[in-house]
């Protein structure tokens, strides 16, 4: 049975925000201050480096150990936000971590970035990419899609949750201090969310 290799998923997450980090800093220049690529780029560096150290043996320590990097190495708002996904995630993820079991602790990892963060949807940030990812995943595994499938209705919908923040006027973070002049403008850590989506379509095994 397919499973997300979640060790390969936080590598691929890492190589994409490499490869994307200017990108995600340049929409943080028009609505934040700069920083959106870098921050992630170093926390996930630290990441990987944590995991070539010492890899550990479950999904639950990999996410575990991820997301406490994330939290001491990330500066501003995404870092206690991305580490808090892979902490509940880690909480939630069984040893198997099918696809089914991915759907339940990702949507756990949701919960816990709209607990830390309180942003609702349309608020324009993370949770606007990563709720629609969850919900894609459920309804994926609710109508027996296989992991394949699943994942790419899950890259699917994180993308256009992306592409929808632009219009939005931002309501939480850095980004509400610019009010209406947010409009227009691609959100930073919603386009970083969804290179977590595809680089967990990436680790599937
Ligand atoms: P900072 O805003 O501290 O400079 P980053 O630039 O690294 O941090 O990250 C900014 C991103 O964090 C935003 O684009 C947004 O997606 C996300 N974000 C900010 N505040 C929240 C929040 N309360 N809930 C969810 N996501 C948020
Ligand atoms: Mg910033």
């Amino acid at each position: 049975m397919a499973t997300v290799d979640v060790a390969a998923w936080v590598r691929e997450f890492a190589a994409l925000i490499d490869a994307h980090a200017d990108e995600l800093t340049a929409l943080d220049a028009a609505i934040g201050d700069a920083d959106h690529g870098t921050n992630m780029q170093r926390g996930m560096a630290a990441a990987v480096a944590a995991l070539s150290d010492s890899t550990p043996e479950t999904p639950a320590e990999v996410a575990k150990q991820t997301a406490l990097v994330l939290i001491r190495t990330i500066g501003g708002a995404s870092g206690p936000l991305f580490g808090t996904f892979f902490l509940r995630f880690a909480a939630a993820v069984e040893s198997g971590s099918d696809i089914t079991d991915f759907a339940r602790a990702f949507r756990a990892g949701l919960d816990g970035v709209i607990a830390r963060g309180k942003a609702e949807p349309g608020d324009k940030t993370m949770v606007d990419t990563l709720g629609p990812a969850a919900d894609a995943l459920d309804k994926a595994v609710a109508g027996g899609a296989d992991a394949a499938a699943a994942l790419d209705a899950a890259v699917a919908a994180a993308a256009a949750g992306r592409d929808a923040t632009t219009p939005l006027v931002a309501r939480k973070g850095r980004a509400s201090y610019l009010g209406e002049r947010s409009a227009g403008h691609q959100d930073p850590g919603a386009t970083s969310a969804a290179l977590l989506v595809a680089a967990a379509r990436s680790a599937l095994r």
